[in-house]
């Protein structure tokens, strides 16, 4: 049993960015308004993730330490949208496989939280405690169990700069939300969660980066374009600055990046890459998002004129712009 467990862990937890992504994601649709993530050397000893959300109650926290244990599908109809539900209740389970966990949680309307432990799937305490409205998840020592697996992460500053770009995609595709991230004791950046695309990109790439972009706005064929693109001039030496998110999720699309890039054209020296964070949003029957959840990757039906509409929604940007 203990074997299966690992093996079914690594199938959704890779390194600590992938912990991360997962508890973040669930401190969103527990409805938390602010989440705090800290890590310290690279989230290998320790990460924290705090959000002001529903909470979970006394009798409810070992479940959701249960492989398949997820609150999210209740209907069958739900199981069609299984893609945007993450990992249908594997998080919690297999992170718990491979580290030692500690969760706090407190429901509003609740007089006590409670406080639970479980390391490498095995609980350790399970107790009323008095503590804040939401929850905390503490991870420490990730892969203390698995020496094979603890050989792959790389290095502290790797890791870190991995759960940093993880989180910036996030904050950048919640801006209703106000997100901190502490970094060994040092907090890297955080934003306000007032609802504006523009205040979150401010806050996860500074002034300059936000001083160097325009606006975009646009519709063609059903596909939506929104967000902003850098000025030419401003352009990047890599595609990291590329950010793409079709109907709200973060994806990697080669697709989308040549038609930005192709927007561009004349407009830049060679070996310099445009920077955006655009918003596609098209009807969720237009794209298949692939395979695994974690891989990020999109297929549209119609590659066509998802390829048009960015084209055109740039160029028209840069129009208006003066450019
Ligand atoms: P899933 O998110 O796919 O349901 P997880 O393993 O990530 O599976 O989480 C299991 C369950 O634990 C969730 O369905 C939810 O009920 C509960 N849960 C996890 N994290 C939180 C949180 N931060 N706030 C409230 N409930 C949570
Ligand atoms: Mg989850």
């Amino acid at each position: 049993k203990e074997i299966s467990e690992l093996i079914a862990a690594g199938e959704v937890i890779e390194r600590p960015s992938s912990v991360i992504k997962e508890l973040v994601e669930n401190s969103i649709d527990s409805g938390a308004k602010h989440i705090t993530v800290e890590i310290k050397n690279g989230g290998t000893t320790y990460m924290r993730v705090t959000d002001d959300g529903c909470g979970m109650s006394f009798g409810d926290v070992p479940k959701a330490f249960l492989r398949h244990a997820t609150s999210k599908i209740r209907e069958k109809e739900d199981l069609e949208n299984i893609i945007t539900l993450g990992f249908r209740g594997e998080a919690l389970a297999s992170v718990a496989a491979v580290a030692r966990v500690e969760i706090m949680t407190k429901q509003r309307e609740e007089l006590y939280g409670t406080l639970y432990t479980i390391e490498g799937s095995v609980e350790k305490s399970h107790e009323e405690s008095g503590c804040p409205d939401g929850t905390t998840v503490i991870i420490r020592d990730l892969f203390y169990n698995v020496p094979a697996r603890r050989k792959f992460m790389k290095k502290d500053v790797t890791e870190a700069n991995a759960v940093s770009t993880i989180l910036q995609k996030i904050t950048m595709s919640h801006p209703d939300i106000a997100f901190r991230f502490i970094r060994d004791n040092r907090t890297e950046f955080h934003s306000g969660g007032d609802g504006e695309l523009f205040s979150a990109i401010y806050a996860v790439y500074g002034r300059d980066f936000a001083r160097d972009l325009i606006p975009v706005d646009y519709e063609y064929e059903g596909v939506k374009v929104g967000g902003y693109v850098i000025k030419p001039l401003y352009s990047k030496n890599n595609r990291a600055f590329q950010n793409f998110f079709v109907n709200g999720r973060y994806v990697r699309s080669r697709l989308c990046s040549a038609a930005l890039e192709n927007a561009y054209t004349n407009m830049i020296m060679t070996g310099k890459f445009p920077a955006c964070v655009l918003l596609i949003d098209l009807a969720p029957s237009a794209m298949d998002v692939n395979i695994h959840p974690t891989k990020a990757e999109v297929r549209f039906t119609d590659e066509k004129s998802v390829t048009d509409a960015i084209y055109f929604a740039v160029k028209n940007a840069m129009m208006k712009d003066g450019l």
